[in-house]
């Protein structure tokens, strides 16, 4: 399967107001139960996901797909392998979340949406969701750790929110500067 390409919202030092677009949207429920076309997304979801070794998660936005669907890894968050089991990642569609607790923490987080960036974002370190599965069935979560940081993550691509709102220190490579001091203004992130 070749590499599906993901949607962001700059690339090569251009900002991208197309793919921006779909990325900054509110995506819309999927239809229950699932019609052919809701099968047709989360399967683009889900194959766009296993195609790459570089995503710690995805969400439909990111492949253009205006729909609430997330899936992401479980387990092996160090190794940058595609996946080749199914008990290693999960799909969720309309997933809500329904309660955050635990301690707060703060960790440099990148996403293929805003390429060559990292930014220290705070996240709650237990999460539960309420969604569905890739079959249609209802699902009760509970995600704790850096688990919880990479459902929350997706869960915000939803409501077209992304890690550089957050407002922590952006870092990014200095051969890029120019670039990324005229997208954040004046003032330079932390520089690798
Ligand atoms: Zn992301």
């Amino acid at each position: 399967m070749a590499e599906t390409k993901t949607w962001a919202l700059w690339k090569d030092g251009k900002v991208n107001p197309e793919e921006a677009k779909v990325l900054r949207r509110r995506a819309s429920e999927v239809p229950v139960p699932y019609n052919d076309a809701a099968r047709r997304d989360i399967k683009a979801v889900v194959d766009s996901f296993l195609s790459r070794d570089d995503a710690l998660g995805l969400a439909a936005p990111q492949v253009g797909i205006s729909k609430r669907i997330i899936v992401f890894k479980t387990k092996n968050f160090n190794e940058r392998e595609r996946i080749k089991s199914r008990e290693e990642y999960e799909v969720l569609v309309n997933p809500r979340l329904v309660q955050v607790r635990g301690a707060e923490e703060k960790m440099p987080e990148g996403c293929l949406s805003c390429p060559d960036v990292s930014v220290e974002v705070t996240r709650a370190t237990e999460i539960k969701v309420r969604a569905l599965d890739e079959e249609g069935r209802k699902v009760n979560k509970r995600y704790t750790g850096f688990l919880a940081r990479i459902v929350q993550h997706e869960l915000e691509h939803l409501d077209g929110k992304l890690i550089i709102d957050h407002g922590g220190t952006v870092s990014f490579p200095k051969k890029k500067e120019a670039f990324f001091t005229s997208l954040f203004g004046g003032e330079p992130g932390k520089q690798e």
